[in-house]
């Protein structure tokens, strides 16, 4: 061995034994180092497990408040295994949300719950997020809640993998269900106000605040032109600019600015009006929506009320119209309800009130307008125009300025479309000018009845005055005719007869027509002997005629016989009036008096009479006024003494007994009066046609025995004389006393008696002889009056007088009254008079030959005859005067045979001749003659017709 490897080694084993000396040391060292980590470790595996505990403790606190905090939300959440599609967690909400038990659900399938018509929905849903690995969704569904009812859930689904590296979803679901409800709620608001929209029948459109359309409706498409495709989109889509409608505005530029202003202004501006280019008239709405004071956009509605437009046109127009008739016919119109508060009240009655409208408009019109009367009249018509009617009435009315206005008011209830009356209306019409004539009219009238009165009077005292002597004149004058006058005191004696006789007639019609007036005169229906006082009026005629050319005839209808019942005095007074106006005007011809029966009612027979003549005539303008009151109608030249009353008086009269006259007449043609009056026949036996034609007497007197009462000289004068001269014996008393007191003692055979007397009038002295027991209570007293009237005439034979004899009268007049009142011995018969029909036989051979022995037949012809055929003669009348003369022939023509059928052979031969007469152009005067005397033929044949068919019919 080597030393230096020796050493080596030494030094090795050195180095050793120092590293393991070192080693030794350090592991002693480590070793104590050891036990105090050993300590140390121990210290502080203590501490780390109190912390661990520690650890562990909060560990358990902190997941119960996690477990507090899942409980805590209302969310349910929930795992599902992504293996099998189970409930793997669920969090306790869902036991307060669905009803459901944690563990009832846990290991159940997640879509347990889920309605199953959306099961399949979510299954697809959910497949695919886990295929796409779509790590969270959203899904709403509804589910079924333990209770059986249904809610809606909102769910958000995650994906996630779990401490294994496993896919898991892990879901946290909300209750949804009242959202829902809002959401379907304003849905199907949505849905209406769009439905409402699209259907309405006005135009809208809706905007937003970018004036993008939200909604448009067909109707403003409609309306604009537009086509509604482009709109229907389900994003908003641009406004519409309005350069693109422009041109459909009346006046698009104004109402370019007029948008632009609405628009900007963003107020609410409901039916401004519209005029478009074609007419067309639309009214529109601008209606801008906010929210919270935020603008959201705004609504557009046009709606055409082109029609209703044009119909407020009209009614404008028409109110206008008649307004404007209103105004002009100063009618003022007031409407009140029914209450009387003034409605409405027009121009024109505001005018007539001096009030403006607002002044009326809200007033109660009787309190402002209406006096206390007239209140009380308003009033009346009110409860009239509640039920509806219309009436008329005058009021007076106050005027602003307080004067009374009279107004004439038609009103009239006004109605609302139920039929309820709402009020009324009232024309008015001012009145207040007429009124003030009517009172002036009134006054007028009044001081005229007054002065009519005194008039009436004065007139009736005057009667008596004047006719006393006017009696006394006239009968003077005819005593002085018997006195053997010279030539020329004949000519005065004619002067003041005739004078006198005219002042006579003119005061008679001047009381007959005050009576009438005065509707003082009755009609007084007695029997008498009508054919009689027709032949007696011929009679008075044809001797004042008797020195002119002209025939005076009287035609009978051969039906008209026996007593009528009427009045004999008005009769005789028209014929008389009218026969003398024909004697006036007739210089040569004839004047016809015809009387016929018309027609036959159950009690009554109508008469009628007619007057014609061929005198001068009455021009055809003038005809209507010849029965009015002082006219004259006499062509110049032709002066006639007249009253012109004559004729109105006879009218009167044939008017108070139910008749009617008329005239026909032409200048220089002559006239015809024709009147119908109706009366009663007396039926007794010797009502015979016969007894017509009987023959009437004139008797004297000589032997009668009168008493005059009469307190007048001058008339005690003139009856005496008239009595002495047909040597009738008499006593004179001079008044009523005297009268009854010369009765007592003496009996007459009449009694004249004045009315008009001192101590008794002729009334009371009559009433003491017919009251008292004395030799004259059954003698004749005959009333002498001064006064015409008639009411006289029914006082005498009130209080028993038989007879009435109006002064002044002529002696004829009162030699009736005597011969009336005279015994048989006393009236004497001293002859006949014809009763001035003259009468040709029948063509009694032409009458065999026709019917031979059918009497049948023969009554028959003859009862057609008069009773139909008859009167178409008359139509001559007028044909003839009309110078109708193809007329004429054709009647001719038609009427000839019938007149051979009733035996008038020779009437029929003038028929022929005057039909031939007009084969060319005839004189009419030449058919006037012939037809006169054709006419006065036929009816004095009538009598003869009448008596064959009474013949025929005895033989049948
Ligand atoms: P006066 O008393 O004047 O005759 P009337 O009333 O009797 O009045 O008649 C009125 C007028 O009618 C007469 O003035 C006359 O002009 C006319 N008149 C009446 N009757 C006839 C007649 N028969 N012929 C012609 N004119 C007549």
């Amino acid at each position: 061995m080597r030393v230096e490897e020796i050493y080596l080694l030494t030094q090795s084993v050195q180095r050793e034994r120092e590293a393991r000396l070192q080693a030794e040391k350090k592991l002693s060292q480590k070793i104590d180092e050891l036990s105090q980590t050993k300590e140390q470790f121990r210290l502080l595996n203590d501490s780390l497990t109190q912390q661990i505990a520690e650890k562990v403790q909060e560990l358990r606190r902190s997941d119960q408040e996690h477990r507090q905090l899942i409980e805590s939300v209302h969310d349910i959440i929930y795992k599902v295994s992504p293996i099998d599609g189970t409930f793997t967690y669920v969090s306790p909400v869902v036991e307060r949300t669905l009803g459901y038990m944690e563990e009832e659900l846990l290991g159940k399938p997640y879509n347990y719950l889920v309605i199953p018509d959306y099961r399949g929905m979510l299954h697809d849903f959910y497949m695919s997020m886990l295929r796409d690995k779509v790590d969270n969704t959203y899904q709403e569904f509804p589910v079924l809640c333990k209770d059986g009812s249904q809610c809606w859930i909102g769910q958000t689904v995650r994906l996630v993998t779990n401490e294994d590296g496993k896919w898991e979803l892990v879901a946290v679901a909300r209750n949804i269900t009242d959202q829902k409800e809002i959401e379907k709620a304003l849905v199907s608001a949505q849905i209406r106000l769009t439905t409402v929209i699209s259907s309405s029948v006005s135009a809208v459109m809706i905007e937003d605040e970018n004036h993008a359309i939200v909604l448009i409706n067909r109707m403003f498409c409609d309306l604009f032109g537009l086509n509604e495709l482009d709109f229907q989109q389900d994003v908003p889509i641009c406004s519409i600019p309005f350069r693109l409608v422009a041109h459909l505005f009346e006046e698009p530029e104004k109402e370019r600015k007029r948008v632009n202003d609405l628009l900007q202004n963003r107020r609410v501006v409901l039916g401004e009006e519209v005029c478009m280019a074609d007419g067309r008239q639309f009214e529109r709405d601008f209606i801008p929506v906010f929210r919270d004071d935020q603008y959201m956009g705004h609504l557009w509605r046009y709606t055409d009320v082109t029609e209703k437009y044009l119909a407020r046109e009209q009614l404008r127009k028409s109110e206008e119209k008649y307004r404007g008739i209103m105004n002009n016919m100063e009618l003022g119109l007031l409407e009140v309800d029914n209450n009387q508060t003034i409605v409405r009240a027009y121009e024109r009655f505001c005018q007539m009130l001096g009030y403006t409208s607002d002044e009326l408009i809200g007033q109660n019109a009787a309190e402002l307008l209406l006096t206390p009367a007239a209140r009380e009249v308003v009033a009346r018509q009110q409860v009239i125009r509640k039920q509806g009617l219309a009436t008329s009435y005058e009021i007076p009315l106050r005027h602003k300025n307080g004067q009374t206005l009279w107004v004439l008011i038609s009103g009239s209830p006004i109605m609302d479309e139920h039929g309820t009356i709402i009020g009324s209306i009232g024309i008015h019409y001012n009145l207040t000018e007429r009124k003030q004539l009517e009172i002036e009219v009134a006054q007028a009238h009044k001081l005229a009845e007054e002065s009519r009165q005194a008039e009436k009077q004065f007139l009736a005292n005057m009667s008596h005055e004047i006719r006393t002597p006017l009696n006394a004149i006239i009968g003077m004058t005819h005593l002085l005719y018997d006195t053997r006058p010279s030539q020329e005191q004949l000519e005065y004696l004619d002067i003041i007869r005739s004078s006198a006789d005219f002042l006579h007639s003119l005061i008679s019609d001047l009381l007959d027509m005050a009576k009438i007036e005065a509707g003082r005169v009755e009609v007084h229906r007695e029997p008498f002997d009508l054919a009689g006082l027709l032949r007696s009026l011929q009679k008075i005629f044809q001797m004042r005629l008797q020195k002119r050319p002209v025939v005076m005839d009287v035609m009978l209808d051969a039906r008209i016989s026996g007593k009528y019942i009427g009045d004999e005095l008005m009769l005789n007074q028209i014929l008389l009036n009218l026969l003398g106006n024909a004697e006036k005007f007739t210089e040569e011809g004839s004047i016809v008096l015809t009387a016929r029966v018309r027609k036959k009612e159950a009690t009554r027979t109508w008469i009628e009479f007619q007057v014609s003549d061929t005198g001068i005539g009455i021009p055809s303008d003038k005809v209507e006024r010849v029965f009015q009151k002082f006219r004259q109608i006499s062509p110049q030249g032709h002066k006639h003494k007249g009253t012109g009353l004559g004729l109105a008086i006879t009218k009167e009269l044939v008017e108070l007994q139910e008749g009617k006259i008329s005239v026909r007449s032409e200048e220089g043609e002559g006239s015809v009066f024709t009147f119908s009056l109706p009366y009663e026949l007396v039926m007794t036996e010797e009502n015979t046609p016969e007894e017509i034609l009987a023959n009437e007497t004139t008797g004297k007197v000589e032997n009668m025995t009168i008493l005059v009462a009469e307190d007048n000289l001058m008339n005690q004068r003139y009856v005496s004389g008239l009595l002495k001269k047909w040597g009738v014996t008499f006593t004179i008393a001079n008044d009523g006393q005297q009268a009854v007191d010369i009765c007592r003692k003496q009996k007459f055979d009449l009694i004249l008696m004045d009315i008009q007397m001192p101590v008794l009038t002729g009334y009371e002295a009559t009433i003491a002889i017919r009251s008292i027991d004395n030799l004259n209570q059954q003698t004749a007293i005959v009333a002498l009056t001064a006064s015409a009237m008639l009411d006289q005439k029914e006082m005498a034979i009130k209080v028993g007088m038989d007879g009435f004899l109006s002064k002044p009268f002529p002696p004829d007049k009162l030699l009736t009254v005597l011969k009336q009142y005279a015994t048989e011995e006393q009236a004497q018969v001293v002859g006949h008079v014809a009763s001035g029909v003259v009468t040709h036989p029948l063509d009694y051979d032409r009458l065999s030959e026709l019917y031979g022995d059918d009497t049948d037949y023969a009554a028959s012809m003859f009862e057609t005859f008069l009773e139909t055929v008859l009167t178409e003669f008359d139509a001559f009348d007028i044909l003839i005067q009309q110078q109708r003369w193809d007329d004429v022939r054709q009647l001719a023509h038609k009427l000839k045979p019938t007149l051979g059928m009733v035996g008038l052979s020779d009437l029929e031969a003038m028929m022929i001749q005057l039909e031939e007469m007009m084969q060319a152009e005839p004189d009419a005067n030449t058919v006037r003659h012939l037809w006169h005397t054709f006419r006065y033929d036929l009816m004095s044949r009538q009598p003869l017709l009448q008596t064959q068919w009474q013949n025929y019919l005895i033989r049948k």
